[in-house]
């Protein structure tokens, strides 16, 4: 059997799995894509664009033009609000589906699908201007979602992604509670939902802005020693396309390291602190004032015990990548094994699409902290290697 009559299943549509499905339909198989929630793009399709007068390279766009290829794109089938519920290996995968928590909600608009995508939960976490592009162009209609009970494949890519860091487990933050703490992911969506960032207490835009870097990440008490890696890279992103904004805006940065964001770091950095005030200690405890504002204490400087006392409009935890909420069930499912830190294991380290299990591949973050960029390339290379494999098969 030649390649061209393989069949692959990809488990995740964010950006890794769309970018897999796509690579491997290029390269002539045919693909079943299969995604838990009710809508593609995974984390990143919520996150806002970080432009100045300029493209900061950010990645978030990158997910819409994927999400474009993989709809049009006639060897892909869809199964949205689909979960793996077994796996047989007898030559190839038989492969058992069942409808995820998600199918509730798309069923219940079903009658509204096709008349009004973007009323439907099958395009709720779209973006507004994502969800008009879908409705001009007609892209996702039923035809190109399906549902089956089970498939038979020659091959699985494992791309089912991360679960960004609850900052409620960090209590003395007061998330949640506090309306002016936001996470990061909340101001992204925010902020790709309004156009701009607003303070949710009032609606209006912040004049005091602090970001509280490494939550949930480096965190000996929670065991989380890992960095994170794009958290720093999106803080200051976003804390600059704020600036570029409003050149008013007081943004403080609280950090115990500063992630490198790639060959232009050293100027893009000095840029920052040119515009910004770092602070090289993470406040702990946040409280409200009368007039709806975040105070917090921090340390004054390195081996400076002195307290200072700060307020601010708004306070954005910068969250972390930890491991799916799956990565347990699914690696006993698949049989590829995770690692110490709970992301699955990469087999090899000069190449980290293998999982070990013959037949089974790994893109994106569901092997550890990845940037939408290498997000991309890992799930090309996983492509790849999962077409020498079918290659050698048959
Ligand atoms: C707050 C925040 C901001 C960020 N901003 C940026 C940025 O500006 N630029 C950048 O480069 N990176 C950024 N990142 C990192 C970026 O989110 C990741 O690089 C990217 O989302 C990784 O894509 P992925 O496909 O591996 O995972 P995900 O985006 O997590 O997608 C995984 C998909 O798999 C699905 N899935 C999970 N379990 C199952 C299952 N059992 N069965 C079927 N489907 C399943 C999920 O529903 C999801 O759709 C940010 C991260 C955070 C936390
Ligand atoms: S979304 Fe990011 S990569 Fe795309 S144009 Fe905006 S800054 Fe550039
Ligand atoms: S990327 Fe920055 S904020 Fe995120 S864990 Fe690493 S050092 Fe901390």
């Amino acid at each position: 059997m030649s390649t061209q009559s393989k069949k692959v299943m990809v488990i995740g549509g964010g950006i890794a799995g769309l970018t897999a499905a796509w690579e491997l339909a290029g390269l002539g198989a045919q693909v079943a894509l299969v995604e838990k929630a009710d809508f593609l793009g995974g984390n990143a399709i919520q996150y806002a664009c970080k432009a100045t007068d300029e493209c900061r390279q950010c990645g978030a766009c990158a997910v819409e033009s994927m999400l474009k290829n993989v709809v049009n794109e006639p060897a892909i089938s869809v199964y949205l609000a689909t979960e793996v519920a077994g796996i047989d290996k007898n030559g190839n995968f038989k492969v058992g589906l069942k409808k995820s928590d998600a199918a509730r909600d798309t069923k219940a608009c079903e009658s509204g699908y096709t008349a009004n995508p973007t009323g439907c939960a099958a395009v709720k976490g779209y973006s507004l201007n994502n969800a008009k592009y879908y409705l001009a162009d007609g892209s996702l209609n039923p035809e190109t979602t399906g549902s089956a009970d089970s498939l038979e494949v020659d091959a699985v890519v494992v791309a089912t992604g991360f679960t960004p860091f609850d900052p409620q487990i960090k209590s003395t933050y007061r998330y949640k509670e506090l309306e002016n703490v936001v996470s990061g992911m909340d101001l992204e969506a925010g902020k790709r939902a309004n156009g701009t960032v607003l303070r949710p207490s009032d609606g209006q835009p912040p004049k005091k802005v602090a970001f509280v870097q490494c939550v949930g990440s480096r965190d000996e008490r929670l065991g989380n020693l890992w960095c994170s890696q794009v958290c720093c890279p999106y803080a200051l992103r976003t804390a600059q396309s704020m600036k570029y904004k409003d050149p008013e805006l007081d943004i403080t940065v609280f950090y115990m390291d500063i992630q490198n964001t790639g060959n232009d770091f050293p100027v893009f950095y000095q840029q920052c602190k040119d515009e910004m005030k770092f602070v090289r200690n993470i406040p702990v405890d946040m409280y409200k004032t009368d007039d709806d504002r975040i105070r917090t204490r921090y340390m004054a400087a390195e081996g400076n015990s002195e307290a200072v006392e700060d307020v601010f409009d708004l306070v954005v935890l910068s969250v972390g990548i930890m491991p799916g909420a799956d990565n347990a069930s699914l690696s006993e499912t698949v049989g590829a094994p995770l690692n110490d830190d709970g992301f699955f294991a990469c087999a090899d380290k000069l190449n980290r699409a293998l999982t070990g299990q013959e037949g089974i591949f790994v893109a994106g973050t569901a092997s550890g902290p990845k940037t939408i960029a290498e997000s991309i390339v890992h799930a090309g290379q996983s492509a790849g290697e999962v077409m020498k494999y079918l290659g050698r098969a048959s």
